[in-house]
């Protein structure tokens, strides 16, 4: 045979048949065994060659995992917090910062695919609830740092590897609720037969519980049960509570059974209080009750259509419960003594309006 090896290995690797003929009568030959052997080896190098961007996919997706090196929160001032997250691999794009009521959610973007870090919980003490990612798409994630406290967000600074973000933690407000009567004591009686104390002590923790969720008050309340309190109690409550501000709720009764809407009571000025002995501070009165006008007047804008007063929304009230030395207000959900009033005192969609219209009125209220 003329051939070369080489020439022969070209020819036969072309056709199959011609091939496979051809080793049928060189079997057993050592150089056709070392021309197998070469086969195979090319065989294999061109299956490696094909997966090799497979593995390389696969490497990269178990390397980037490990995206999120470091998170840290320093308090740098009393109420001042900056946030440091550094990433093991390059952030692509600017990472997008939303604040929420109670704490941040950074959207940040990576080159390849991310797994999702573990989540972390914050001590008790601590301002920080929790730290979680969630997926958004293969190659980014929603990071949130979930607080304890509503925060301001001051500013953002980010590199291709880290971002640092400050915020302040804002100030709390207390609210005292004070849910009127109670136990023994059952106030009004409605024009269809319920009575007052249970729809002062619903609506107390209804607000209660729409203040808490906003993140910005803390609450307390003057009673959370049927129990009877007698005004010395509730006053020495509503002192040593260190609140910002009182609402004492109430509902209205009137002879004229088509009078009917919520109103407010604030004290009235100093010359017309009868008996000054019990103001707590006598100094500030002036002060406190133009504060207290403020927020009545808020939540007169506030109140919802159905249940609006007119011209007596906002009333002088000479009232013990009111002159507490802070900025205090009497709300008289509705006329009890009205068929309208009372059928919407106990309906929750409209006490949920009642409740958004004090919270609004509040916000407005402590609004810098
Ligand atoms: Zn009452």
């Amino acid at each position: 045979m003329p051939q070369t090896l080489a020439g022969t290995y070209m020819r036969l690797s072309q056709n199959k048949k011609e091939r496979s003929k051809f080793f049928q009568g060189v079997e057993g030959d050592s150089t056709w065994r070392f021309i197998s052997f070469l086969q195979k080896i090319s065989y294999y190098a061109t299956v490696f060659l094909l997966l090799l961007p497979l593995c390389t996919s696969v490497w990269s997706k178990v390397a980037s995992s490990q995206v999120v090196k470091k998170i840290s929160i320093k308090r740098e001032k009393e109420n001042h917090y900056v946030l440091c997250i550094d990433f093991d691999e390059k952030v692509s794009f600017v990472p997008r910062i939303h604040t929420l009521p109670c704490g941040l959610k950074i959207l940040l973007s990576f080159g390849s695919d991310v797994e999702i870090p573990p989540a972390a919980r914050g001590h008790s003490g601590s301002v920080i609830r929790g730290l979680f990612f969630e997926k958004f798409s293969s190659s980014s994630l929603m990071f949130v740092c979930a607080l304890r406290e509503n925060v301001t967000f001051i500013s953002k600074k980010y590199t291709d590897h880290s971002i640092k973000i400050e915020f302040l933690v804002n100030k709390k407000h207390t609210v005292i609720i004070d849910a009127g009567h109670g136990g023994k004591d059952p106030g009004a009686k409605s024009i269809i037969g319920s009575y007052e104390k249970n729809v002062t002590l619903v609506t107390a923790i209804e607000l209660r519980n729409a203040l808490l969720r906003s993140g910005k008050y803390r609450v307390i309340l003057t009673r959370d049960r049927d129990e009877f309190i007698s005004m010395e109690e509730r006053v020495n409550k509503i002192n040593s509570s260190n609140a910002d501000i009182l609402i004492s709720l109430h509902t209205d009764s009137n002879d004229d059974k088509n009078l009917r809407g919520l109103s407010i009571y604030v004290l009235p000025s100093l010359d017309q209080i009868r008996d000054k002995s019990d103001i707590e501070d006598i100094q500030n009165y002036e002060k406190i009750r133009a504060r207290s006008l403020r927020f009545a007047k808020n939540l007169t804008r506030y109140i919802p259509n159905c249940c609006r007063m007119g011209n007596r929304s906002c009333r002088d009230g000479d009232l013990k419960i009111l002159k507490i030395g802070i900025p205090a207000a009497l709300v008289e959900l509705g006329c009890c003594s009205n068929k309208i009033d009372s059928e919407l005192l106990h309906s929750k969609i409209f006490r949920a309006k009642t409740v958004k219209a004090i919270l609004y009125a509040l916000d407005k209220f402590f609004e810098r």
